[in-house]
């Protein structure tokens, strides 16, 4: 099934404007699809649509009610998941097995969600004598989700999952690269019953319809996933309308490897934590820290496994697919040329396969040695295939080169001594520290997000139930 038609207010509609903005498939290059192209004008129905439902049949039903919806868009989203995977697969260039892991996560973010909405309670809070205090939870209104194109269903199951499950409606903007899935997935929403309004998806490209959605002053929280960049603007056009933001942004985050560490654990953690998604993943463990004794051991190590690894068409699910467009390969390989240039040693390279179509946007993996901190590509989101070794002396200077990045998103630490895990979970600057693991797409019910400049707030796991809700404070006085 391929959805092409936007979702506002229970309907299925063109763009006011009826134009479309083209579906190109990374891994040949060539146009297969087309989406609307979403503009203001779509965005002011679809934020009226939420505002009704919010007022009408959504607002109505019971938080269980709520959940039960989600519950059978869980199912649904498992019933199609097939379809899904090859759809994402084709329009994000994502190799098929990630592919279908993406789905599962979705639908997995839409049970848990489901399964939490009548969970979320207030507090009865003791106060003078003769009242009576509580606390309720209640929806933001209308909500906004800006999607980037990297991991389009995962990321709406995590964010419009939370939301809906507090009783808000939503109103989607999918990145312009990767929006079909999140059609597809509306139409499912559709079929599960949910009342008109409760979800909109508005297609379209970034300055058109994400930015009217961001501004508009009609909806009541936004959720953004996205550049730093564009990040700042939509933080701008918030507090235009002070309404809260949730800011996913990027990463540059670091895998710390002790001496001491299960070296062949930790070996297939870094390779796919780097090459996941060719790289264009914000929780990317781009750099990989070795402690010196071992740094010739494990780069060695990794070096193999990137040597082996091979880069095709994504529905072939080769180990690493294209990047998404022809602008970030030649982004990502500009900044590849130029840590060359810099003289990093090139320790291994992955290969693309023969027969790979020209017209594709393939990038091979590399692994760059005795990369310098402070340097450009150790400071910088690749968003490719891209990973740097550096060594270090220490504890001490770990801490330091690992929080030595404007980020702070994720960071892993290998390490069999349990003080230096402790130590090392505390000293380090992110939103989720992985001891002997690392891996933030899975872990639904793990909260997620961002310090420094990747970004605050929380989504995934209860907190971002809290996020997506606002506290009400009812002081009654009755002697
Ligand atoms: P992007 O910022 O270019 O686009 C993200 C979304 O914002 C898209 O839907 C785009 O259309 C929209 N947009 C663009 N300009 C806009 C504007 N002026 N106003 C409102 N919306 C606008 O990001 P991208 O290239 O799609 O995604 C890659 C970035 O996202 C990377 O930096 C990555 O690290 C980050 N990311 C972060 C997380 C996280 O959870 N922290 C997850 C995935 C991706």
């Amino acid at each position: 099934m391929m959805e092409t038609k936007l979702l506002i207010g229970g309907r299925f509609v063109d763009a006011i404007g009826g134009d479309t903005i083209p579906c190109v498939d990374p891994s040949t290059g060539e146009t297969f699809a087309a989406i609307p192209r979403g503009t203001a004008a779509d965005v002011d129905r679809a934020v009226e649509a939420a505002r009704a439902a919010l007022d009408g049949d959504w607002g109505a039903l019971t938080a269980a009610e709520r959940g039960r919806l989600m519950l059978k868009l869980s199912a649904l989203i498992l019933r199609n998941a097939d379809g899904l995977a090859v759809l994402e697969s084709r329009d994000v260039g994502k190799p098929l097995a990630q592919a279908k892991a993406d789905v599962t996560a979705c639908a997995r973010y839409f049970e848990f969600y489901g399964g939490a909405a009548d969970k979320v309670h207030g507090d009865t809070i003791p106060y003078l004598n003769g009242y009576t205090v509580m606390t309720l939870r209640e929806p933001h209104g209308v909500t906004a989700h800006i999607i980037p194109w990297n991991y389009p269903l995962q990321i709406i199951g995590r964010s419009v999952g939370a939301a809906l499950a507090m009783g808000n409606a939503c109103v989607v903007k999918p990145g312009e690269d990767a929006s079909l899935t999140t059609l597809y997935l509306s139409r499912l929403a559709h079929e599960a019953g949910f009342p008109a309004g409760a979800l909109n998806i508005v297609s379209g490209y970034g300055e058109e319809a994400g930015a009217a959605l961001a501004a508009h002053p009609g909806i009541n929280h936004v959720s953004f996933t996205g550049s730093q960049e564009v990040g700042v603007l939509v933080q701008q056009a918030a507090a235009v309308n002070i309404v809260p933001v949730t800011l996913e942004l990027g990463g540059k985050s670091p895998q710390v490897v002790f001496a001491d560490a299960d070296l062949d654990q930790a070996l297939t953690f870094v390779v796919r934590a780097s090459v996941q998604n060719a790289g264009q993943t914000c929780s990317a463990g781009s750099r990989v820290l070795i402690e010196r004794p071992i740094y010739d051991r494990f780069t060695a190590m990794i070096a193999e496994r990137f040597q082996a690894l091979k880069v095709g068409p994504a529905l072939d699910d080769h180990d690493v697919g294209p990047l998404i467009n022809a602008r970030q390969r030649d982004r990502v390989a500009g900044m590849v040329a130029a840590a060359k240039d810099g003289g990093f040693p090139v320790l291994a390279e992955g290969r693309i396969v023969d027969g790979a179509p020209k017209g594709g946007f393939y990038v091979a993996p590399v692994l760059f040695g005795d990369v310098k901190p402070g340097c450009h590509i150790e400071q910088n989101e690749v968003f490719g295939p891209a990973l740097a070794a550096i060594p270090f002396d220490g504890e001490a200077e770990a801490v330091r080169i690992a929080n030595g990045t404007p980020f702070g998103l994720v960071a892993g630490v290998w390490t069999r001594d349990g003080g230096r895990q402790l130590r090392m979970a505390k000293k380090l600057h992110a939103g989720q520290v992985f001891v002997n693991n690392y891996g933030a797409g899975g872990g639904v019910e793990l909260p997620f997000g961002g310090m420094k400049k990747s970004g605050f707030n929380r989504e995934k796991g209860f907190e971002a139930l809290y996020g997506f809700s606002a506290v009400k404070t009812v002081a009654i006085k009755h002697d």
